[in-house]
């Protein structure tokens, strides 16, 4: 199955936008990258916020 939230690391900048306003508090920076990370893809409300929040487009939600 794939992956419901997508992180383009060559696009994220490690910002934290999306971590502090996913609801769901799925999304973490990780120590080693610097970049964000899906701690638990299940969760995920599909509404996309992150998607339209991430100031580099980032984010990519797959609602199948
Ligand atoms: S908002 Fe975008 S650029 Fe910022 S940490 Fe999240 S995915 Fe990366
Ligand atoms: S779509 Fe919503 S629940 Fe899923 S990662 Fe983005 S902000 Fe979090």
């Amino acid at each position: 199955m794939e992956d419901k939230v997508k992180i383009d690391p060559d696009l994220c900048t490690g910002c934290g936008i999306c971590v502090a306003m996913c609801p769901k508090q799925i999304l973490d920076i990780d120590p080693k990258s610097g970049l964000c990370k899906v701690t638990d893809q299940d969760k995920c409300d599909l509404l996309g916020g992150c998607e339209y929040q991430c100031p580099t487009g980032a984010i990519t939600i797959n609602p199948s």
